[in-house]
């Protein structure tokens, strides 16, 4: 076996060989990663457009580490998902917002903070409503002040949609509310949208990225913006960079917008 294991791995490329070695480096300092505290949370601040006023921020995931750089979630979480850490990264994300809801609340700032989640966490012995009550209870946090969004980019097996259904109600039930992400990208927009009990949905950047350049893309955006609405869900646009496509968004009726154009992802304390 370990004959055939390296004849493998030196018939890839050298660059392929340091990305299997990146992410197993990756993979092995995790769990000490996690446990030393070097993992950070940023948060991105998100316009609503009646109001003119930040209401939402959404917490993203990071970690510098002194010998791999910068790891971003994109790299991160698809190995949190293979090795199990994702149920711990989740939670500590999810603490870690808590939190600053609740300092923001003692300032007298009404701000709730939207958290990223992998549909692994509905699942195993350690299940999201669990997990999410048990947080909200400790830190004192009303269920109002989080969010979670769930990506479309990934299905979920048949025979698990009925325990995240059933999760997601009773968690909504409490209060949170559910964030259909990446919306368009996935293979079951229709679908989620119709069972699941989400009440926004947020048109991913590809689309808002090329909204000026592709002829096509603003009849798509417009259409994705009427048919979210027509649902009754309010409807966020991320990924907006430019004046430009802030305005055009605006005018097709977006709720909500968030990008580098209204504020970058930024440290707990630049929240403030
Ligand atoms: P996402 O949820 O679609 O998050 C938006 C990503 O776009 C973030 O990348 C953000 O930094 C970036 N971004 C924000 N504004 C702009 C902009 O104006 N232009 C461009 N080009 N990009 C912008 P990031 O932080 O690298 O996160 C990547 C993905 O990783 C996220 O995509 C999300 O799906 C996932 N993720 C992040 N944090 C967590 C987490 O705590 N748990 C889980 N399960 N997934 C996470
Ligand atoms: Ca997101
Ligand atoms: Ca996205």
């Amino acid at each position: 076996h370990a004959d055939q294991g390296s004849s493998k791995i030196s018939s890839l490329s050298a660059d392929s060989h340091k990305g299997l070695n990146r992410r197993f480096i990756i993979d092995k300092k995790m769990l000490t990663a996690l446990d030393h505290n070097n993992l950070q949370v940023f948060y991105q601040p998100q316009l609503d457009i009646a109001t003119d006023k930040v209401q939402v921020y959404e917490a993203l995931v990071r970690w510098e580490d002194e010998e791999l750089g910068s790891i971003n979630p994109d790299e991160l979480i698809p190995i949190a998902e293979e090795n199990g850490l994702i149920h711990a990264i989740g939670a500590f994300v999810i603490e870690e917002a808590a939190n600053l809801a609740m300092e923001l609340m003692k300032n007298d700032q009404d701000i709730s903070i939207s958290v990223n989640t992998s549909v692994r966490e509905f699942g195993g012995s350690s299940q999201m409503k669990e997990k999410l009550m048990g947080i909200l209870k400790e830190t004192k946090c009303p269920p109002e002040k989080i969010q979670l969004e769930i990506t479309e980019k990934f299905a979920f097996q048949a025979e698990q949609e009925q325990s995240i259904i059933h999760q997601m109600k009773v968690l909504k039930d409490t209060g949170i509310q559910f964030i259909l992400d990446d919306f368009g990208t996935g293979y079951a927009s229709f679908r989620y949208m119709q069972h699941l009990p989400i009440s926004k949905v947020k048109i991913d950047k590809v689309f808002v990225n090329s909204l000026l350049t592709m002829s096509k893309t603003k009849q798509l955006v417009e259409g994705m913006i009427l048919f979210g609405k027509s649902m009754g869900f309010y409807v966020i646009a991320e990924g907006v960079e430019t004046k430009e496509q802030f305005d055009l968004l605006k005018e097709m009726g977006v709720d909500a917008v968030q990008g580098y154009y209204i504020g970058a992802p930024m440290k707990r304390d630049e929240v403030f």
